[in-house]
C-alpha cells in the first residue's frame, strides 16, 4: 500500500504533509516554531515547481493554526483552506466554543504533560497568529493577516487532491473536521480522535460531548479505517476497522 502521509513531529500538535503528484497539502501547521520543521522537510523533499500547495486545518485552535502567517511568508503561492464555520469566527459573527470548566481541569493537563515536548518561547509567540484560543477573554481575538482561499464543507474534496474528502465531525469544536482517503482508508482525525494510549480515544476536551459521540458513531458506521493520523499522539497504521478499537467515554 502506498502511504503518502508524512508526520512532521516534534511539536505539541501533529502536522501532516500529504504529497501528491501535483500538489502538496499541509495539514495543521502548528506554531511558528513547528513551521520550521515543516520547512526543513520541504527543503529535503521539495514538491515539483508546478505543484500547488494547500494549507489546511482540522479546526481553528491555536495549537493547529498559529504558524500559518509565518509559513505563508516562507512558502510563496500557498493557499489557505478552512472549514466554512471558521468564516464566522474570522468575521466576528460567531464565537469559538469553550469547553466546560471541568474539561479544562480534567482532560487538558494530562494531555499537555504527556506530550511535554514543546513549550513555546516568548519570541515564538510573537511570530504566531493569536487566534483560536478557547478562553472566555481571548476567544474573540482574530489577528490573521492572510486571505482564506477555500471554504470547505462536509463532503467537499480538497482542492488539488480530489481523493481526499472533508468529513465534518463537530464536538471538540463546531468546525472540527476529519480528512478521509477512501481508496487507502486513511483518516486524518484532527482533535476528534487522539491517540495517547495506543488504540486511539475520542477527545474528552470538547465543547459538546454528545455531539462528538454522534460524529464518531457516524464515522464508525460508514468507514473501515486502516490508518488513523490523530491531532495529538502517535499515528496508528495499517490495521483493519481501527475505529472499533477507539475508546469512548460512556
Ligand atoms: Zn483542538
Ligand atoms: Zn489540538
Amino acid at each position: 500500500m502506498v502511504d503518502h502521509v508524512s508526520l512532521i513531529g516534534g511539536g505539541f500538535s501533529n502536522c501532516y504533509l500529504i504529497s501528491q503528484e501535483n500538489s502538496l497539502i499541509i495539514v495543521d501547521v502548528g506554531s511558528s516554531e513547528e513551521v520550521k520543521n515543516i520547512l526543513r522537510f520541504i527543503d529535503k523533499f521539495p514538491p515539483k515547481e508546478s505543484s500547488s500547495i494547500l494549507i489546511m486545518s482540522t479546526h481553528f485552535h491555536v495549537d493547529h493554526v498559529a504558524g500559518i502567517s509565518y509559513l505563508l511568508d516562507k512558502l510563496h503561492g500557498a493557499e489557505v483552506a478552512f472549514h466554512k464555520k471558521v468564516r464566522g469566527f474570522m468575521n466576528g459573527k460567531e464565537r469559538i466554543g469553550i469547553p466546560p470548566v471541568l474539561a479544562w481541569f480534567g482532560n487538558l493537563p494530562p494531555l499537555y504533560f504527556q506530550l511535554n515536548r514543546h513549550v513555546p518561547s516568548i519570541l515564538e509567540i510573537r511570530k504566531d497568529n493569536k487566534v483560536g484560543i478557547p478562553l472566555p477573554f481571548l476567544r474573540r481575538m482574530v489577528s490573521v493577516r492572510y486571505e482564506v482561499r477555500h471554504w470547505l464543507g462536509d463532503g467537499d474534496s480538497l482542492p488539488g487532491a480530489p481523493d481526499w474528502k472533508v468529513i465534518s465531525t463537530p464536538g471538540h469544536t463546531t468546525d472540527s473536521l476529519c480528512l478521509w482517503h477512501e481508496k487507502e482508508k486513511i483518516l486524518i482525525s484532527g482533535d476528534t480522535i487522539l491517540n495517547m494510549h495506543g488504540n486511539g480515544e475520542l477527545n474528552r476536551f470538547c465543547c459538546d460531548y454528545s455531539e462528538i459521540k454522534k460524529s464518531f458513531t457516524d464515522l464508525k458506521a460508514s468507514l473501515n479505517v486502516r490508518s488513523i493520523y490523530p491531532g495529538h499522539g502517535s499515528p496508528i497504521r495499517f490495521g483493519n476497522d481501527l475505529l472499533s478499537n477507539v475508546a469512548v467515554l460512556k
